[in-house]
């Protein structure tokens, strides 16, 4: 399961991993719209996209940005989401320029927001959320970008944010304080674009019995099977510094050649790292390898071991970094394994979890009803992804190598009779249960549930046909009034 989450988390985690889930979820955007005109008339603004003018209402705007990076080079990537607040209907999209002025780009909002829904009490207001990623240069360094949300039918474009990506000094502050707190150390000088990497700049990932930088299996490195260890999975061994130290060590490799694990990694960007509140703010519990299941695609099969580390060391280590606010409040905490279910101490686990604001995310197989996980779907914070990839049994059996089947789509409509909105079964597409798709995603509404998830075998290089069968996903649920959320951004370009 660790290797599904991973990729939902990753951009739950940007935006938000393996599991920011609809956070992570499916987004679009076009960086430079021709069609797009802009034109300043003394303070008013307005724009012409596709023939239809736009006037700025800056009074009018709900919305906000949960997530924003880049640098003065005019790079950026951010999620938020936007509403209009008379009709708590999402925008049609989102407009952002550069300082000047000028149009950079538009973007789709297409994720799935059950928060902001819940929290507007309108299921319209679902799609609210938008993730924009900009990675062309900005011919002019940037000084501000203006972010404005447009309802085509009202012919009204709202001013979400003026971002100013210079150095943020508060966030400066309390991070070269928690650095000295934790380690001793300086906080690394980021007035300069460095290369780094999302998990570099603030993820722990636990497992193999070991507090790990991330569980990237970089094919491009000399090394790639390493991961990269930062200390002991035991509290006594547990330690800040030795971390930090790893962190910065790796950090300061990566400018001069490369640290040998992450050598070619495509995570890593040279860009200027904001300054943060926080030390961390991802934490992947993958710590216990045990599971049930012997999944074709799993690369942990050869290792479904139980944990080395009881519970109690890792409910330590969570003190430790919550007590100290090291973990962001916010953090992204996904759990993974093996299977959740089987984890001795979840219930204490998520227990700890809960009494933060942090965004809980479980990745399970589905096959045994966990009370821990129920419980804390009933208190609405915790998500899950349930990995069932198919319908059939037989079919079920080829791909998860046991006959779980029934008991798996029985468990997530228990689940969803809890919360359907925070349950989202999950489909890899491969050869095996292409011809599945309707029925997989039939069943899942059958269920309950607001929204699947779809991925393909990341063993694979997926071609036409399962580009295809993506796409027929997607379309299906589109047709079907059930959100079909690709695993990872890149999947929603693909299908798209
Ligand atoms: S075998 Fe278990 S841990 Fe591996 S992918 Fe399947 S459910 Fe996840
Ligand atoms: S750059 Fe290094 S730390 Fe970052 S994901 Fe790649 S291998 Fe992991």
């Amino acid at each position: 399961m660790l290797r599904h989450i991973r990729h939902v988390a990753r951009k739950v985690v940007r935006c938000s991993n393996r599991a920011r889930s609809w956070l992570l979820a499916g987004f679009t955007s076009n960086h430079s719209d021709p069609e797009i005109t802009r034109e300043l008339q003394g303070e008013n603004i307005s724009f012409s996209l596709d023939g239809v003018n736009y006037y700025n209402h800056h009074l009018q705007t709900v919305g906000t940005r949960e997530a924003i990076e880049g640098d003065h080079e005019g790079s950026f990537s951010l999620s938020g989401w936007a509403l209009n607040p008379f009709t708590q209907t999402p925008p049609d999209g989102i407009i952002y320029t550069d300082p000047k002025g000028k149009v950079i780009g538009t973007a789709k909002c297409g994720i799935a927001r059950w928060d902001i829904a819940e929290a507007f009490k309108n299921k319209d207001a679902l799609i609210s959320g938008w993730k924009i990623s900009c990675d062309k240069t900005i011919p002019c360094p940037i000084e501000e970008i203006r972010f404005y949300a447009y309802i085509r039918n009202k012919n009204a474009a709202y001013l979400i944010v003026n971002w100013n990506p210079s150095v943020d000094h508060e966030a400066k502050k309390i991070e070269e304080e928690l650095w000295l707190a934790s380690s001793g150390l300086p906080a690394p000088d980021k007035t300069n674009p460095y290369f780094s990497c999302y998990f570099l700049e603030g993820g722990l990932f636990f497992y193999d019995q070991h507090v790990n930088i991330c569980c990237e299996k970089n094919l491009n490195s000399p090394t790639p099977s390493d991961h990269i260890p930062l200390c002991k999975l035991d509290h006594s061994e547990f330690s800040l510094k030795k971390i930090q130290e790893k962190r910065k060590q790796v950090i300061e490799r990566n400018q001069v050649g490369g640290y040998p694990a992450c050598q070619g990694c495509k995570h890593l960007r040279k860009k200027n790292w904001p300054y943060r509140r926080d030390l961390f703010n991802y934490l992947n519990l993958g710590h216990d390898s045990s599971c049930n299941l012997l999944c074709k695609f799993c690369p942990s099969i050869k290792d479904h071991s139980p944990a080395d580390t009881p519970t109690d060391e890792i409910l330590e280590i969570l003190r430790i970094l919550t007590d100290g606010n090291y973990l962001a409040k916010n953090a992204s905490v996904a759990i993974s394994g093996g299977e959740p279910a089987m984890m001795k101490g979840l219930d204490k686990v998520i227990d700890h979890l809960n009494n933060g604001e942090y965004q809980v995310l479980v990745a399970t197989n589905g096959t045994i009803f966990s009370q821990a996980i129920a419980d804390s779907l009933r208190k609405g914070r915790t998500n899950i992804i349930v990995s069932v990839d198919a319908v059939n049994r037989t079919v079920y059996k080829t791909i998860k190598g046991k006959d779980f089947c029934h008991q798996v789509w029985e468990n997530i409509k228990k689940y969803a009779e809890i919360d359907g909105t925070r349950v989202i079964p999950k489909m890899i597409i491969m050869e095996e249960n292409a011809e599945e798709i309707e029925a997989f995603i039939q069943r899942s509404i059958e269920s309950g549930v607001k929204s699947v998830m779809f991925d393909y075998d990341l063993n694979t290089v997926p071609d036409q046909k399962i580009i295809d069968a993506m796409k027929r996903f997607k379309k299906y649920c589109d047709d079907h009034g059930i959100l079909g959320i690709p695993a990872r951004p890149s999947l929603a370009e693909m299908t798209n």
